[in-house]
């Protein structure tokens, strides 16, 4: 987003969007697309004119509201990921994940184990679906990188 944009929208943000005025607004487009626009000749649409206008002036601090959501959103995606690059996993031998940072490292009782996804994992709302596709994919990108390698080499074992 460009500087102007964004001192435009600084100015626009007062006062801060509410959810009635977005509701106001979004039943000012409905209002508008559900009303029946005069024919070619048939003059001035002022009905629509006039919800144009008052979505206009209501417009600015929905896109500050917006972009403020979007910035929080990606705050959280960068949050979310660095959790679960810190929350590492390591596969048992007969199976299953456990989390290496919430699992002791002096753990040596299988009890100990914390499973993966861990709790903390779990509360960025990882479900079983995700872990099995992240896994898949770790699965498929060392396949990937054992096939390049056994590319490089002229397929020598
Ligand atoms: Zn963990």
């Amino acid at each position: 987003m460009s500087t102007d944009t964004t001192t435009a929208l600084a100015v626009l943000a007062n006062p801060p969007s509410s959810d009635a005025s977005i509701e106001d607004l979004a039943a000012a487009v409905l209002d508008r697309l559900a009303h029946e626009h005069p024919q070619p000749g048939g003059g001035e649409d002022l009905f629509c004119l006039n919800l144009t206008s008052y979505m206009g002036e209501r417009m600015g601090n929905v896109l500050t509201r917006l972009r403020d959501a979007e910035a929080e959103q990606a705050r959280l995606r960068h949050h979310r990921s660095e959790l679960i690059t810190l929350h590492e996993r390591e596969e048992l031998l007969f199976g299953g994940f456990i989390c290496l940072h919430c699992t002791p490292a002096d753990a040596d009782d299988p009890d100990d184990n914390v499973y993966w996804p861990c709790p903390s994992l779990r509360a960025v709302g990882m479900t079983d679906e995700e872990a099995i596709a992240l896994i898949t994919a770790h699965r498929a990108a060392i396949a990937e990188k054992a096939r390049l390698e056994a590319g490089a080499n002229g397929g020598a074992v």
